[in-house]
């Protein structure tokens, strides 16, 4: 059985302050929650006070982009080492940062690359726009993007990825994907293709998480599936109330799930 992962994406939000604040609310009813891998990717500047509140407390801190040189003349960005010296995963691949800054899937795979190679846990984020959607194009895009994402990662360096299934469309929008629709992605697209390259029996361990307006009132239906083996969480995770809410549906369908396999 996989162990649920659910990670918060903060996104270009919260200072050092806020995240602060919002850490301190949430902790303490996240205690004791171990049958599920939690996370949160705070903005870069946030993370040092992240990592030291969180040290101990079960959750993991990430961050949400990485450079894939390790040092140079590269202004202004972060590299893997420097991301590796204090956290735990990182996010590559977001759909924001492939609309907005030109992420490509080379990018991603270069990216991914020097996260292993530092180190690092890493979420791989794919997903189809709504046009490509509408095209009927779901799974030739998922395929080009995780076989071009993944190019050259071995069976031993994929213990340390965990796929994100983000349809665009569902971004920030509200409108989820069902949870039969996110089911059938991870199950006949996505968990093949990992099969294909790395065996099955890494397959089977890896994690496929599901993103794109999961709320505490979809959550459960989602982890009820299949393979829907938790959730990349934007605007959800940026409050206590509903980050909480969601990592106690991972835990309580995972609490059935064992019960049921009895
Ligand atoms: C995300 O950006 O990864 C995401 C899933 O956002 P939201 O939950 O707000 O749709």
């Amino acid at each position: 059985m996989r162990k649920f992962f659910v990670a918060g994406n903060w996104k270009m939000n919260k200072t050092i302050a806020e995240a602060q604040a919002l850490m301190e609310a949430m902790l303490p009813q996240l205690a004791g929650i171990d049958n599920v891998d939690i996370g949160v990717a705070p903005p870069y500047l946030a993370l040092p006070a992240m990592v030291e509140r969180c040290r101990g407390a079960g959750v993991k801190v990430g961050a949400q982009n990485l450079f894939w040189e390790a040092s140079g003349a590269y202004t202004g960005e972060v590299a893997a080492p420097m991301v590796a010296e204090i956290c735990e995963f990182v996010i590559v691949g977001h759909s924001e940062r492939r609309k907005f800054f030109g992420e490509t899937d080379e990018t991603v795979n270069q990216r991914l690359k020097a996260a292993l190679a530092a180190g690092l846990e890493v979420i791989v984020c794919v997903g189809e726009t709504l046009e490509e959607n509408e095209a009927g194009l779901t799974a030739a895009v998922v395929t080009r993007q995780l076989t071009e994402g993944l190019a050259g990662i071995t069976e031993a360096q994929a213990a340390k990825i965990t796929i994100a299934y983000e349809p665009v469309w569902a971004i920030g929008t509200g409108r989820a994907a069902t949870p039969e629709d996110a089911n059938r992605v991870h199950r006949d697209v996505i968990r093949p293709l990992l099969r294909q390259q790395f065996g099955d029996a890494r397959a089977e361990q890896m994690r496929i998480q599901y993103g794109g307006s999961v709320t505490p009132d979809n959550a459960a239906e989602l982890f009820a599936m299949s393979d829907i083996d938790g959730a990349l969480v934007g605007g959800a995770s940026l409050k206590a109330e509903s980050f909480i809410a969601i990592v106690k549906a991972a835990s309580l369908v995972a609490i059935i799930e064992q019960e049921t396999k009895k």
